[in-house]
């Protein structure tokens, strides 16, 4: 048995984890707010989280990840407007970029993805419990939520409230910790909302975006629930506030265990639209990178300390995972007894590391160590490696599934039979041949053994 810990925002220490019911673990990742393409910063959170719903089936459990899709808030009502197209549009779009670049980047699908805009329902319920419970009250602009009602408001973030330097409200989506205030759960509608709103019992508008985490990670995963995952940004205001909303309409506990990725940076600070110094993965992939290379990058650091990109890191990155791919096609063909203790060994060292709040780039060396183990057979090894990668995700299997085509099988065994009659100019000849058609073939002592030359 190798416990199982994670780095928990809300005490934070590192705690072992023990979910609420035996065998199953319920994540809410916060998703993207979908007005634009996703940036290689928001896409670490999703490989974070990827990794993180990947750990905890490696360790057996049955795993329901919800991500939700923001598809209305203040940016988008912004952006829409200035495109002159409708919300849904411009938000359908985004959405449908986003799943792309998770597929891309290996990573499974979370459960179910719910949109905002289709949990409408759930939030005007829950502000209304609110509502009921003196947690909320209305003003001339909208409804908000009264933190000097909640007791322990800002502890995720460790702030303390200061009621005497407290300003009024805020109605904005986003702001920083010199403003803790009332923030809003409903907005009535104003000309600017530019025909975006909904007709509800609250009144004619559209809610904050706090609140739709809130009703959905409750919908799908119940009042209490085990992870609930995001980028360090969110953990003011927005987690502050899902907690101060979600406890005080229940009266339970929210969320077991808070995760948050660190930022990924680049040399003048932070990677955000604000900056100006985006990368996308679609610019990845015209530099003509594997996206898989980018994955390799995220692994290769903490998830806790800040990954600083740069290009040169994202080279040696892929020319990394080149040679794992090279190992992997070379250690396929060999189906040789797999020893079991010997194999056990490695895979509790590489379960330490991935139990030890998700130290991944522990586990990369662990696999690289484990690769140059001379005691262990060809046959080991890859059977090790494929079971790292279902934690891993670095697409390993297909790398080992790589058919080679009929074509190429037929000039190798002609070389064969070249090579059989001695006839070592043919032989050469095929071997040329073969190449130029994007194939390698070594003659080893068991035969020739073909692999495709990657670009
Ligand atoms: P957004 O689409 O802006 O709602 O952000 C989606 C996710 O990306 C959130 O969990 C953010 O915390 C996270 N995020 C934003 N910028 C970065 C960054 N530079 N590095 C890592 N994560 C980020
Ligand atoms: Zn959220």
């Amino acid at each position: 048995m190798v416990e199982l810990k994670f780095y928990n925002t809300f005490s934070k220490k590192k705690e072992i984890f023990e979910p609420l019911r035996k065998d199953f673990v319920g994540i809410y990742s916060c998703g993207p707010t979908v007005y634009d393409y996703a940036h290689i910063g928001n896409l670490r959170s999703f490989v974070f989280a990827d990794v993180l719903k990947r750990i905890l089936s490696y360790n057996g459990y049955k795993v329901k990840h919800v991500m939700n899709i923001t598809d209305v808030d203040d940016k988008i009502i912004k952006k829409s407007q200035k495109l002159g197209i409708s919300r849904q549009e411009l938000t359908r779009k985004y959405e449908q970029a986003f799943l792309e670049n998770l597929k891309s980047l290996n990573v499974i699908m979370p459960d179910v993805m719910p949109r905002a805009t289709e949990h409408i329902k759930e939030m005007v319920e829950l502000i209304k419990k609110l509502m009921e419970k003196g947690y909320a009250y209305k003003s001339d602009d909208g409804i908000y939520y009264d933190v000097s009602k909640f007791k322990d408001y800002g502890k995720l973030a460790g702030l303390k409230l200061d009621k005497k330097k407290m300003r009024s409200r805020i109605r904005a989506d986003e702001y920083g910790k010199e403003d803790i205030q009332d923030f809003a759960l409903w907005k009535f509608y104003d000309a600017e909302d530019g025909g975006v709103f909904w007709e509800t019992e609250l009144g004619k508008g559209r809610p904050g975006w706090h609140i739709e985490c809130s009703a959905m990670s409750m919908k799908y995963l119940g009042e209490t629930f085990d992870i609930h995952t995001g980028g360090i940004d969110l953990v003011f205001p927005h987690h502050t506030n899902e907690i101060a909303q979600s406890e005080a309409a229940t009266g339970k506990k929210f969320v077991r265990y808070w995760l948050h990725c660190e930022h990924l940076v680049m040399p003048e600070g932070k990677m955000s639209k604000s900056l100006g110094n985006i990368i996308t993965l679609h610019d990845i992939l015209e530099k003509g990178y594997n996206p898989i290379a980018l994955r390799y990058l995220y692994l290769s650091a903490h998830y806790r300390s800040q990954l600083k990109f740069s290009y040169e890191k994202l080279k040696a990155a892929s020319n990394t995972l080149e040679r794992l791919y090279n190992i992997a096609a070379e250690l396929k063909n060999d189906r040789a007894k797999i020893r079991s203790r010997i194999v056990e060994k490695w895979k509790k060292q590489f379960l330490e590391a991935i139990n030890d709040d998700m130290d991944l780039p522990r586990a990369l060396a662990v696999m690289w160590k484990m690769l140059r183990d001379e005691n262990l057979s060809k046959g080991e090894k890859f059977s090790l490696l494929l079971d790292f990668d279902k934690v891993l995700g670095l697409d390993v299997e297909s790398v080992a599934k790589e058919e080679i085509p009929a074509e190429i099988i037929k000039l190798v065994q002609e070389r064969e039979e070249a090579r059989a009659r001695k006839d070592w100019e043919t032989a050469d000849r095929l071997r040329e041949e073969i190449k130029a058609k994007g194939y390698w073939v070594d003659d080893t002592p068991e035969g020739p053994r073909v692999k495709k030359i990657k670009n």
